[in-house]
């Protein structure tokens, strides 16, 4: 399809389910690939408020939507919802991509893999035997937790405003494998995250209104870290900046949503993502 004049009776929809959502660049990303690759498929946002989540997946399904990614702050709870969810989903607890097969929803977790992708980019040893500092406790962290189990890292230290998440996302983590994985309450804050050698920023401190705030003290960032934040914008956030201003290496958000959304496209179209196009839509 080369442009909206020619969405047909035949155009398949996706879209993604969020709030706020009006940041997302998902929507890019996604016309862009099905334009360049000449797939019949539109791709929108919808803004979906937590009270009218269960209304919007009844929708999805009636309207029989071809796929549909899923982001702040419905990932854990739309769990429950689905009809099915494959088995990193279901380990997870949390759900990015939904493919609709047959009329079913069933829910995918394509962040662990952007994450992962992301992190390799930077550090080809990427997490193994290292010990990394994980900011937030839902859906984002859980992939991002899970990741870092997988890749084998030393310990996991979970920082959360609500602590009660911290504690079951470590719990879980120890029964997914983890060598060590602890909440950690402010008071360690500087002692551990001085000796992290990855830094995470899993919350939404950095998106609209908290464009100008940073989960922790800049005192413990330093030069021989690896910082990433999983928030995106135009301009770097106010971690990244601190970060690169200690000599710190840095991964902003970006590079995840692109590998997490060719994860996702892959399994709606069953073809390999034009990443070169998706990145070009981005702006990078
Ligand atoms: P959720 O709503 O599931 O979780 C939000 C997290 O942020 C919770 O840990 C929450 O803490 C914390 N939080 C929110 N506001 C504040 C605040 N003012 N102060 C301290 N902590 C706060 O969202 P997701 O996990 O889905 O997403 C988290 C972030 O990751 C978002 O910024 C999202 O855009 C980004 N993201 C980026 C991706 C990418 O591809 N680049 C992919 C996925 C997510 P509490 O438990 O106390 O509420």
């Amino acid at each position: 399809m080369d442009s909206v004049t020619d969405i047909g009776a035949q155009t398949g929809l996706l879209g993604v389910i969020g709030h706020p959502i009006s940041h997302s660049l998902s929507p890019r990303l996604h016309n862009a690939a099905f334009r360049s690759q000449g797939l019949n498929l539109v791709y929108l946002a919808f803004d979906v408020l937590p009270k009218s989540l269960s209304a919007a997946i009844e929708g999805l399904r009636a309207l029989r939507i071809q796929g549909a990614n899923v982001t702040v702050p419905h990932k854990e709870a739309i769990v429950s919802l689905l009809d099915r969810l494959d088995p990193l989903a279901q380990r997870i607890g949390a759900v990015n991509t939904i493919v609709c097969e047959d009329g079913w929803l069933v829910g995918h977790n394509t962040d662990v893999e952007g994450f992962r992708a992301a992190l390799h980019s930077v550090l080809p040893s990427g997490a193994r035997g290292r010990r990394c500092l994980l900011a937030g406790a839902g859906g984002a962290a859980r992939a991002v937790a899970a990741a870092l189990v997988e890749e084998g890292a030393a310990a996991v230290w979970v920082y959360n405003r609500t602590r009660s998440r911290a504690e079951a996302l470590c719990a879980d983590a120890m029964s997914w494998g983890a060598r060590t994985c602890e909440p950690l309450g402010a008071e360690l804050l500087a002692e551990y995250g001085c000796s992290a050698d990855i830094v995470i920023n899993a919350t939404s401190i950095g998106i609209d209104p908290d464009i100008e705030e940073m989960p922790f003290s800049v005192d413990i960032l330093s030069s021989h870290q690896v910082v990433f934040d999983l928030v995106y914008g135009v301009v770097p956030t106010l971690l990244l900046r601190e970060a690169a201003a200690k000599g710190a290496a840095t991964i902003d958000g970006l590079e995840m949503l692109l590998m997490q959304a060719a994860s996702s496209y892959r399994l709606w179209t069953g073809l390999n993502a034009p990443l070169a196009v998706m990145r070009h839509a981005s702006g990078r």
